[in-house]
């Protein structure tokens, strides 16, 4: 029988995205085989491409993958509940299941996998090599997480449970956020805009969404129909402003999901009410916060709270609302590209060259 092969891109070091036929290894009793449909990309795809972000190369991509399960093991069918041609999403972290933080339910800080060993950072070298989405087949080890994909949903937006689920894990679990509540949210991208989404489902009295300048545009004028009352670009005006004269106070609930924006920390913390909540969620990619005293939280008495990753309950929660079809997901300005195009459009999402960024860039392999 002939070796079989998948097509897959490696990052071999930063800006070297190289194709490459990657060996599909048998899968076993534990494990499977999916057939990648689509694999959102995000800040850290291009963060990874740059160097910004050095999880240590070479390795193939890609961390918000959708695909059929081409093959799978008796055992792992069992434990995922899903068979041969059923499409599901891929969690970015793997779980143990048995260590202290897996059976508390932190499976993000799993002690055999972690942060280290996430889907489309793994190295290649490691086998069996598949391990991110940049490819025809990605493998599926035994302490994958999986979730069931509503077959209604085209592939491409179902890459969408990814910021989606951050929405709903940032914007409303993790502050606690209440009915009628005041909600800011700096940052109009794919995850600004499911946070706004999010909180206006779990009932938020008025959300407000922040952006900054010509790159933000086309994102602040979507935000209205993702839940937004009111959008400010801080170039042009002062959301604390805006925030007093429609509500007469300022936020209960404040949710930092910029990316490159130093000052945002400080306007974040200027957004909340007393006694607020400050959410600093996703990497920044800065070190630096201009304008930030600490002071302001102790006079304030805020509750700063940093948020790193997404749980299956945020998923699952991400796929409900992806098909309720009250917000124009599968509207959103979105570009699809191939195998042999999509350096291009990681480039672009990096801000370089000629072209604004999408709104939704997806690889479809
Ligand atoms: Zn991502
Ligand atoms: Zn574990």
């Amino acid at each position: 029988m002939p070796a079989r092969s998948a097509r897959a891109l490696v990052l071999e070091r930063p800006r070297e995205l190289v194709g490459r036929d990657v060996p599909v290894p048998a899968v076993g009793d534990d494990d499977a085989l999916l057939r990648v449909e689509a694999c959102g990309l995000c800040g850290t795809d291009h963060e990874q491409y740059t160097g910004a972000l050095n999880p240590g190369y070479a390795f193939i991509p890609g961390h918000e993958t959708v695909g059929v399960v081409d093959e799978i093991g008796s055992a792992a069918a069992l434990r995922w509940g899903v068979g041969r041609g059923d499409r599901v999403a891929v969690e970015v972290f793997q779980s143990c299941g048995r260590c202290d933080a897996c059976r508390s339910g932190v499976y993000r800080r799993c002690e055999r996998h972690g942060l280290a060993d996430m889907y489309g950072c793994i190295p290649v070298d490691k086998p069996p090599g598949l391990w991110g989405g940049y490819a025809e087949r990605q493998y599926l080890g035994p302490d994958t997480l999986l979730l069931p994909v509503p077959v209604s949903l085209d592939p491409a937006v179902a890459t969408l449970f990814n910021p989606i689920g951050a929405g709903i894990r940032w914007g409303v679990t993790v502050p606690g956020t209440q009915p009628g509540d005041v909600v800011a949210v700096l940052g109009p991208g794919v995850r600004g805009l499911s946070v706004a989404a999010a909180a206006k489902e779990a009932g938020a009295g008025l959300v407000l969404v922040t952006g900054r300048g010509g790159r933000d545009a086309e994102r602040l004028a979507l935000a209205p129909h993702f839940g937004a009352d009111i959008t400010v670009d801080v170039e042009r005006g002062d959301p604390v402003r805006a925030l007093r004269d429609a509500t007469g106070g300022l936020a209960d609930v404040v949710v930092d999901v910029t990316a490159k924006a130093p000052a945002a920390f400080a306007q974040a913390l200027a957004l909340a009410r007393p006694g607020g909540t400050v959410v600093v969620a996703g990497t920044r990619g800065v070190a630096e916060a201009p304008g930030f005293g600490p002071d302001v939280i102790v006079g304030k008495e805020l509750r700063v709270i940093g948020a790193l990753g997404v749980d299956a309950d945020a998923y699952r929660a991400a796929f409900d609302l992806l098909t309720s079809d009250r917000y124009p997901f599968g509207e959103l300005p979105r570009r699809v590209e191939g195998l042999d195009d999509v350096e291009e459009l990681i480039r672009t999402m990096a801000g370089e060259g000629e072209e604004r960024a999408p709104v939704h860039a997806v690889l479809c392999p």
